[in-house]
């Protein structure tokens, strides 16, 4: 790495700033100050200047952003009160500058690098004092202490040679009118699921905002944080050698799309388009959901509509209407309910998985947290936050606590989480579709005795939240348990062949034709294509024509007025939402901008399933 002196990065600064685009973001700084008091650098113009100046600011950001400043400060007009900071803000780093929170080294400590996650937690915006101003209690002599700790440091001796006083321990005496300070905010940010292999528990990193841009994040935003990474020592009172890192951020940036982690390209745009016109689609993309359960067809049908959802609409009067399908699947133990939740949490884009049992802090939604170490009240985002603009799989919903039950209509019907206690007030948003799981109130179905509605141990006013609800039971059935026994011994035996080496020979097995007969268990488009079609279909936005709207309408009337709802779930307008919702996210699999009687059709199947599965039949 090239080496550069101080006078040498000067000149560096000099000459990017000195191209029209930041004298002009320098001049408004000027004007608007203390409005914008942030110049934004991007990378790439230093690296235009000189690719090797670019690595190294990276390299010594600390350094290098201190010239910066001073710089910027030189270009300013001579009205200019020196005092003024100009913050100077790095953005749009390479690719190579980012790392992930779970592979921050000691290497990493006091250099610049990008980290791309979700906003876990943030507490409110509050001051901090950057330069205290103090007096000396015996000759009264004022002196200026710089502050860069949480804690307050006062000057060590009184530096007036006239006051005689500095050779005994002084008072000093803190004015805290005069001191000067600026706006802070303590964060936490973990790893986007994106990233993780298989169910691995996503790491946090601890940050610190400064000034402008604190209180620009909530939790749930996704965002890539330009920072220097710091360390400090884990408590106050025993001195370590094992520090805790923290990220001192430069700048942030948020990302601008809802899907912008999958890129398509115009390659990929024909072959989707390709795609949308197979008429075995659906089946194939069925087949491609949880490929190593058998069965569960109409389940993983509404999964895969969940997957597209429905058009969010957002009225004259400026009151939304969901798009988001929410799909529940209640039954007995062993089902295979949390194995789709997994399957799905890992394949949808932005899907995360969290247990109402073991949900913890925030919860499900969203709560106000005391901070373990500095006991200040945070504001942290729960799993449906998370999983804003995506998937939240919610397994074992039956075992959420009190303050999640209630707080959970709201976020399932307005996508919207309010958060008041402790001085803070918040309002999130958790645009998501909700796939949960849920067992019986028992543990175990009693077909016998009682319904099945009243051995749903979760409150009316939730489950009507819930597009689609199945039920399924584990009655023993030849037939569906050979069927299952069959796949479950195939899955198996494909685990065991993929692990052994072909050229192997073995006494009465052929792993050849085991991998051949065992081909159904793949799924039939992979993870990554399938992606790559859902995202692209969020661009459609299906309306419907008469004879989807005429048929939804029939079918509503007619369940209400034959009262096939009696004893078990109500159904009510919120139901004719789910007939809209289904039968759009369906056009939109096929990527069609007008939602035909064959999606209706979709719909109604599935919706009339699940009401006969719900009362027993
Ligand atoms: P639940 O969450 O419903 O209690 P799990 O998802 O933990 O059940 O599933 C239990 C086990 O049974 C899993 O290993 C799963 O693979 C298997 N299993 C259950 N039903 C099926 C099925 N239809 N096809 C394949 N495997 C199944
Ligand atoms: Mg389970």
């Amino acid at each position: 790495m090239t080496n550069f002196q101080d006078a040498e990065i000067t000149e560096g600064w000099e000459s990017i700033f000195g191209r029209d685009e930041y004298r002009q973001a320098l001049r408004e700084i000027a004007d608007t100050y203390p409005e914008k008091k942030s110049l934004f650098v991007k990378y790439d113009d230093m690296d235009m200047y000189n690719s090797d100046f670019a690595t190294f600011v990276l390299e010594e950001p600390d350094r290098c952003i201190k010239l910066a400043e001073e710089v910027a400060k030189e270009a300013m007009p001579p009205t200019w009160d020196p005092v003024n900071k100009i913050n100077i803000r790095l953005i749009r780093l390479p690719r190579d500058a980012k790392v992930g929170i779970r592979n921050l080294r000691a290497r990493h400590l006091n250099k610049m690098v990008a980290l791309e996650g979700l906003v876990k937690k943030v507490t409110p915006v509050k001051p901090r004092m950057t330069l205290a101003l103090f007096t000396c209690a015996r000759c009264g002599a004022p002196i200026w202490q710089p502050q860069d700790g949480m804690l307050l440091q006062e000057p060590l001796m009184c530096p007036n040679p006239n006051g005689n006083c500095n050779k005994t321990a002084n008072r000093f005496i803190l004015d805290e009118e005069q001191s000067i300070y600026t706006d802070t905010q303590k964060v936490e940010i973990q790893e986007s699921p994106e990233g993780l292999k298989g169910g691995a528990q996503p790491q946090r990193l601890s940050g610190y905002i400064d000034d402008d841009v604190a209180g620009i994040i909530t939790p749930g935003n996704r965002v890539t944080i330009n920072g220097i990474i710091r360390s400090a020592e884990k408590t106050e009172r025993v001195k370590t050698t094992v520090f805790e890192v923290f990220v001192d951020v430069v700048s942030i940036e948020f990302e601008q799309h809802e899907y912008d982690e999958i890129q398509i390209t115009e390659e990929d745009e024909k072959a989707i388009i390709e795609m949308s016109k197979d008429p075995d689609l659906f089946d194939n993309i069925i087949a491609s959901i949880s490929p190593t359960i058998k069965g569960m067809n109409e389940e993983k049908a509404a999964i895969a509509l969940q997957l597209f959802g429905g058009t969010r609409k957002v009225m004259d009067d400026g009151s939304v209407i969901r798009g988001d399908i929410h799909i529940l699947l209640i039954g007995d133990p062993g089902v295979a309910k949390s194995q789709i939740l997994r399957y799905m949490s890992s394949m949808a884009p932005r899907g995360i998985y969290a247990s109402g049992k073991s949900a913890s802090g925030a919860g499900l939604t969203a709560a106000a947290v005391r901070d373990e170490f500095t006991g200040e009240w945070a504001l942290e985002a729960g799993a449906l936050v998370l999983a804003d603009k995506g998937l939240a799989c919610i397994d074992e919903l039956d075992k959420m606590s009190t303050e999640d039950r209630s707080s959970l209509h709201e976020a399932m019907e307005s996508q919207r989480i309010s958060v008041a206690k402790a001085g803070i007030t918040a309002s999130l948003q958790c645009r998501c579709s909700m796939l949960a799981a849920a067992n019986p109130k028992l543990g175990r179905f009693d077909l016998e005795n009682s319904t099945i509605v009243s051995q749903i141990d979760l409150p009316p006013a939730l489950m009507s939240r819930f597009d689609l609800i199945f039920v399924r039971t584990d009655k023993p059935d030849e037939k569906r348990d050979r069927d299952i026994t069959e796949h479950i011994l195939k899955v198996h035996r494909r685990g065991e062949a993929l692990q052994v080496d072909e050229t192997v020979e073995l006494d009465g097995v052929d792993l050849k034709m085991i991998k051949e007969n065992t081909q159904s268990i793949m799924p039939r488009y992979d993870v990554e294509t399938l992606r790559k079609y859902v995202a692209y279909s969020k661009r459609i936005i299906p309306v419907m024509k008469q004879d989807a709207v005429d048929m939804i309408q029939n079918d509503y009337m007619s369940i209400r007025k034959s009262g096939d709802d009696t004893g078990s779930v109500p159904i009510t307008a919120r139901q004719l939402e789910a007939y809209v919702r289904l039968s759009e996210a369906s056009a939109r699999m096929r990527l069609s901008p007008v939602v035909e009687a064959q999606d209706a059709k979709r719909a109604i199947d599935l919706i009339r399933y699940y009401l006969k599965k719900i009362a027993g039949t």
